[in-house]
């Protein structure tokens, strides 16, 4: 059996390496000068709208909420399919979640089922760009206008991902990105915040450093409550270097898929009734390569031959965050996001990150075809 193939693996160069060994030894190692830089390069890359870093993309979430001043007996709207964070963040600042199910073709939230969700008490939406395909902004911020709703992107999994030839979190409302290590730009962990002004950054600030000011030399003041989100010199000084190279990572990626179409070939999902991503070469970043397994094949199955017969993981995301323990306990069942929860049952995500080669590609498909049985 060849060498086994991890469905993602991050891509850090020796210079990237290099630059950390360099802030290590500067004597600044949290929040500092790499910090502002990132947030300067951020800025200009999502065309000089304000951006604050963090240390996660969870909690860019949960500011914006706040920021927003989205909490008790208030309903913010988003998908049953995405990582659990994106339905957390509503519970961790008070409010209610509401589930939409999803669209099968995109597996992004329907925006249909978002108007008809809408109650008065409704303040918010998150939609989430599954694998970096992004939801339809013109119908989504229609909708939010429509019903002065604020929009909170979960755009974790869509940096370098268009709508329009505008690049994702360049427009909108709040725009939140995650570098955790799988994701397409990463800092080991982290994340960032787009915002609109410069009134909600100061907010963001406070509320990534327990609500602090400081003033002057020595002058310091509290007055709302903030927690402990602020990201490291350590990890800006990567995603600097990632910002850079992004371009060619979303590149490599879009290749990578494109072989992957060409490979499964035309007919792929007509002989085995499962379904391949949308194949758009447009919008998305190519985050992930995710299949839905045909009806009645077991995913689990299916993950232990790739991986003990062709040395090949795959990963699975998402299940439905609404079957969840912890959500079946506030009145979630099964039955309610029919969609969602035929397509949570039976995703996968198939290898896909820059340093993979066009053999992988190939070995994946046969591996995906021999397990399949055709
Ligand atoms: C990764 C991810 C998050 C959370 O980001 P962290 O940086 O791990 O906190 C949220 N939503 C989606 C869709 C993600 O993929």
């Amino acid at each position: 059996m060849s060498e086994f193939l991890p469905f993602t693996r991050p891509y850090i160069d020796e210079a990237t390496i290099a630059a950390v060994g360099d802030v290590l030894r500067s004597g600044w190692i949290t929040s500092g000068p790499k910090v502002q830089a990132f947030e300067k390069a951020l800025s200009e890359y999502f065309g000089g709208r304000p951006v604050r870093t963090f240390n996660s993309g969870t909690c860019t979430m949960e500011i914006a909420l706040r920021i927003a001043g989205i909490g008790a007996g208030d309903e913010v709207i988003t998908t049953p399919i995405s990582w659990v964070a994106t339905a957390n963040v509503i519970l961790e600042v008070g409010a209610t979640p509401v589930f939409a199910d999803i669209d099968p073709v995109t597996r992004n939230i329907d925006l249909d089922k978002v108007e008809a969700a809408i109650t008065p008490k409704t303040r918010a939406i998150i939609p989430v760009d599954l694998s970096g395909l992004p939801v339809d902004r013109d119908h989504l911020y229609a909708i939010a206008a429509k019903h002065k709703l604020r929009v909170v992107e979960d755009a974790a999994q869509a940096i370098g991902s268009l709508w329009q030839g505008k690049r994702i979190g360049s427009f909108g409302d709040f725009v939140s990105f995650s570098f955790q290590a799988n994701k397409n730009l990463t800092t080991t962990e982290g994340g960032c915040l787009v915002l609109n002004n410069e009134e909600e950054a100061g907010l963001a600030e406070k509320y990534r450093l327990q609500g602090v000011t400081r003033t002057g030399f020595d002058g310091m003041d509290v007055d709302i409550l903030g927690g402990k989100f602020n990201m490291t010199d350590v990890a800006a000084v990567i995603g600097l270097n990632q910002l850079q190279q992004l371009n060619d990572i979303t590149a490599r990626r879009h290749a990578l898929a494109k072989h992957y179409f060409n490979a499964f070939g035309a007919d792929f999902e007509q002989l085995t009734g499962a379904q391949l991503p949308l194949a758009n070469f447009e919008n998305t970043n190519w985050h992930m390569f995710q299949l839905v397994l045909p009806q009645g094949t077991i995913r689990a199955d299916f993950m232990q031959v790739m991986k003990e017969q062709h040395g090949i993981g795959c990963g699975v995301h998402y299940p439905p965050i609404h079957l969840f323990r912890m959500y079946r306990e506030r009145g979630f069942k099964e039955g309610m996001f029919s969609v969602a929860e035929s397509v949570g049952k039976r995703i996968v995500t198939l290898p896909l990150f820059p340093r993979m080669s066009e053999a992988d590609v190939e070995r994946v498909v046969s591996a995906v075809r021999k397990t399949l049985s055709i």
